[in-house]
């Protein structure tokens, strides 16, 4: 078993996409009020005095959508100034990263995940439910080159590795394996494809299915062929590389495989939850409220041990119910 040190934090539970796979279609999701954010105050205090206390030492910001909270930029700066924090990274959609790549890294944070399903901007939109704008010309605007030009901006201010996260949905985007492969090629970046899980849109899951990463890895293998795969590090990604490029390609196997003996991670929401597993909405702790009770801090840390020392069995508990079951929560409401 892997140590736990590694933190996931939904800094905001809100987006300015619906992605399709993420979020259910034609229901008003119930966004946690405003006065019910972890303030910067609170976040900062579970870090330095609950966290790293019980050892976690690697960040990651996330959502929902992290650059839609205001103060993202202080909340990253606040974090990578605490002398134990050894790795401090986000993951985005990048809709808004063009003009803020620079003062994040600026302000310390070290690695970018960036989400990037199509290269094609009306496959794009369609994924992220955007209708499209037309402009007095009558020309439609996507989304697409906003993004895009968001993932340059993270590339020329040396956000070095750069992640690209992508999901594959049957009959959506599965023709665009081998372009959104193809990426890897001249650039040095690395190609995640994540399997779909049936987390937000069941029904969407349930309609479309989805792709095992061995199948992808096929398609791969025969356009170019593709070196042994390894693990890199503690995390759930089993790394490729297409022959002679630069970037590499990752593959997060969570549906067809079973990586839970690698979990080196915990997910604290929006409004304080921390959740030991993905999978698994049984156990789960309120740390704002304890915080806002008053609570001692020695006691939110024993809270968390104890949670630490639950979570191998956790994790396995609950994984078959995790392949075929439905979850109450989003990916941005968990902090995906
Ligand atoms: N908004 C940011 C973004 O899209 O990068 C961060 C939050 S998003 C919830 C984090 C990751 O979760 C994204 O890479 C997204 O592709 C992934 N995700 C969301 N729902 C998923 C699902 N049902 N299956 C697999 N991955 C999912
Ligand atoms: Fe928003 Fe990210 Fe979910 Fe897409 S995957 S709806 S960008 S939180």
């Amino acid at each position: 078993m892997n140590p736990v040190d590694y933190l996931r934090i939904s800094i905001i539970d809100r987006c300015n996409f619906r992605c399709q796979y993420c979020m259910p279609e034609g229901t008003d999701l119930q966004y946690v009020l405003q006065q019910d954010w972890l303030t910067q105050a609170e976040l900062l205090t579970l870090i330095r005095e609950v966290f790293i206390p019980c050892g976690f030492t690697r960040f990651r910001l996330t959502g929902g959508e992290p650059l839609l909270r205001p103060d993202v930029v202080e909340i990253v700066e606040a974090i990578a100034s605490l002398p134990d924090t050894r790795d401090l990274s986000m993951t985005t959609n990048a809709f808004l990263l063009a003009d803020k790549a620079q003062d994040l890294k600026d302000a310390g944070l070290k690695r970018l995940n960036i989400s990037l399903d199509s290269l094609d901007p009306e496959t794009f939109d369609t994924i992220i439910g955007y209708q499209g704008r037309f402009t007095q010309d009558g020309i439609r605007k996507s989304r697409w080159p906003d993004v895009w030009a968001g993932i340059q901006a993270a590339a020329t201010v040396g956000f070095n590795p750069l992640k690209l996260n992508v999901v594959i949905i049957p009959g959506i985007n599965d023709h665009e394996v081998l372009d959104l492969a193809a990426l890897t090629l001249d650039q040095e970046w690395h190609v995640r494809f994540i399997e779909f899980m049936p987390i937000g849109n069941g029904d969407l899951f349930g309609d479309r299915g989805w792709v095992d990463s061995e199948t992808l890895r096929q398609q791969i293998r025969d356009r170019w062929g593709l070196t042994d795969g390894q693990v890199v590090g503690s995390g759930p990604a089993d790394i490729f590389q297409i022959p002679g490029a630069k970037g590499t390609l990752g593959f997060i196997s969570q549906m067809s495989e079973c990586f839970c003996d690698r979990c080196n991670r915990m997910r604290l929401s929006a409004d304080g939850w921390l959740r030991p597993c993905l999978l698994n909405e049984s156990r789960q702790i309120n740390l704002r409220e304890g915080l806002r009770q008053g609570m001692p801090l020695w006691d939110l840390r024993s809270q968390v041990r104890q949670l630490l020392e639950e979570k191998p069995e956790i994790n396995f508990k609950e994984r078959d119910a995790g392949t075929t079951g439905r979850y109450s929560r989003t990916m941005s409401q968990i902090g995906g």
